[in-house]
């Protein structure tokens, strides 16, 4: 199929193999454009080699310390459980190399061109790979982000999300900097396992921008569990001792001695030797590439998506936007813009987070007349067990309409419940209809349809 882009070598050029760039690729193929991706790492990005995926694998190991101690309550006998960090990041280095060839198949049956190495643009329709150069009528930018972390003494001590996962042992104490998605999760992932984990956060709670009774929930919570949180305090610098240990000094003169500093304090776009001054691209004022709705730079030819134009970092919005890109280049009938409203997330904390829609406070910034429903609850799951676990969730509501304005839940599989609430979101169910849905019993997620 000619798309009138014959003198070129490509219809589409794809720079970065992660969520974005092989949705929009595979699509864009799919339609008929002749596209080719570049990846310079790993494929299927940061998600499937460094994110979601073996996070997700890291959380389900970490829960098994509190499946034993419930276990016993149901009459299992278990010899007192050993942890061995080497098998669980052996399989889980074995997965994701199944996913990086499940990755490398879906684009070469799209009859995509994939080509390993660092791309560089050499003008807005020419890109250089391993020293050959190509031209292409559109070239994508979907590289992503970086973890950032801030310029202290001794930095280069402490690790990030992207070394966690492949440390050769579980450190004996973790102290984690940052208060966002990967900071608490981390946090949960080594304390499940063991470490003694200590969370220092600048702010004043944990998860800013979450809903505040979630973030409070979760406080207590990772607090009844033993966790350290310090709040209103940050790492001034770190110091190797003898011993080969680390020692952080905070900014108010206390020590905290760890094996292992992590930093989750936000990510950067990817955007080192990618040639972007051979264009008219520009950056905004946070240094993420600026593109107008329809993922646009200010360069005709060259579009960018998904972490490195800083929007909502989260891989379904870098598919969500991948699809969109490829519709509107060579399936325009088919155009659909990406809605950023109601997007559900999960923060994979032990309990998990799932909430999607308004906060309490955004939807009281808002001028709705806010009406609020929420329950805590022992989980069902833990009556023969000493833990003290509670479960919460919180409908917001507009009095005015009875529109559920935001839903939010603390607890076991917090994220799959979600996922089913923000269809109803989605399609603006009243309170009403959560009242008339009926309930599954005996179940956590039928408190959402009997909460009064
Ligand atoms: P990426 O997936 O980062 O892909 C960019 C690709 O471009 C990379 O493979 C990179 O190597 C390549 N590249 C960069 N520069 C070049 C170049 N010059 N030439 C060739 N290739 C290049 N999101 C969720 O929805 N759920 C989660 O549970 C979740 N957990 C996460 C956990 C962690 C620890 C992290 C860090 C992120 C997590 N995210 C999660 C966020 C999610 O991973 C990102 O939003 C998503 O991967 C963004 O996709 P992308 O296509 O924009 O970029
Ligand atoms: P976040 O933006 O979520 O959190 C960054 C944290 O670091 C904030 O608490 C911030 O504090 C703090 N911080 C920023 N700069 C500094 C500094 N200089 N000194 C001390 N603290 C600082 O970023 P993450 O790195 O946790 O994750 C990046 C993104 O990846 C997330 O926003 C999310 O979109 C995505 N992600 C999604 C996951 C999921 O879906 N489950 C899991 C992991 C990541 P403050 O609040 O004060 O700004």
């Amino acid at each position: 199929m000619s798309f009138g882009f014959d003198h070129f070598d490509f219809d589409l050029f794809v720079i970065g193999a992660g969520s974005g760039g092989v949705r929009a690729a595979r699509f864009a193929a799919g339609f008929g454009a002749r596209v080719a991706v570049a990846e310079s790492r790993y494929l299927g990005g940061t998600c499937v080699n460094v994110g979601c995926v073996p996070k997700k694998l890291l959380v389900y190991g970490a829960h098994f310390s509190d499946d034993f101690e419930q276990a016993g309550g149901f009459g299992w006998t278990t010899n007192k459980p050993k942890f061995d960090w080497t098998t669980l990041i052996t399989n889980k280095d074995r997965e994701i190399h199944r996913l990086n060839d499940v990755y490398r198949h879906l684009l070469e049956n799209s009859g995509v061109t994939l080509m390993e190495g660092h791309a560089r643009l050499i003008d807005p329709h020419t890109v250089e790979i391993n020293g050959q150069r190509f031209s292409a009528a559109n070239i994508l930018i979907a590289t992503g982000g970086w973890p950032s972390v801030p310029d202290i003494p001794g930095k280069e001590l402490a690790i990030t999300s992207n070394e966690a996962f492949f440390l050769k042992d579980l450190p004996r104490r973790v102290l984690v900097v940052g208060g966002g998605y990967i900071a608490v999760e981390f946090a949960s992932i080594f304390h499940g396992l063991g470490a003694h984990t200590t969370l220092v956060y600048r702010g004043e709670m944990l998860l800013r921008g979450f809903d505040g009774s979630v973030r409070q929930h979760l406080h207590e919570e990772l607090t009844k569990k033993g966790m350290t949180l310090e709040y209103k305090a940050d790492i001034a610098r770190i110091d190797k001792l003898e011993d080969g240990s680390l020692r952080a000094t905070l900014k108010d003169g206390r020590k905290i001695e760890a094996d292992c500093v992590f930093y989750a304090t936000g990510r950067h776009p990817m955007l080192d030797n990618l040639g972007l001054e051979h264009t008219a691209v520009v950056l905004d004022d946070k240094g993420f590439i600026k593109v107008d709705d329809e993922y646009r730079t200010t360069e005709p030819s060259i579009l960018a998506l998904g972490d490195v134009i800083g929007g909502v970092q989260l891989t379904p919005v870098a598919l969500a936007e991948g699809m969109a890109v490829a519709r509107r280049l060579f399936r325009p009938e088919e155009y659909r813009p990406v809605d950023y409203k109601m997007i559900p997330t999960a923060v994979f904390s032990l309990p998990n987070i799932g909430t999607v829609g308004l906060s309490e406070e955004e939807a009281r910034a808002a001028g709705h007349n806010v009406t609020i429903f929420e329950s805590r609850f022992r989980p069902m799951k833990l009556s023969f067990s000493s833990s003290e676990e509670k479960a919460f969730m919180k409908l917001i509501v507009d009095g005015d309409t009875d529109k559920v304005l935001g839903c939010h839940m603390v607890g076991p599989e917090a994220g799959e419940i979600i996922q089913g609430i923000a269809v109803a979101l989605k399609a603006g169910a009243t309170k009403r209809v959560f009242d008339d849905t009926i309930g599954i019993h005996p179940t956590s997620a039928e408190e959402f349809v009997t909460l009064r």
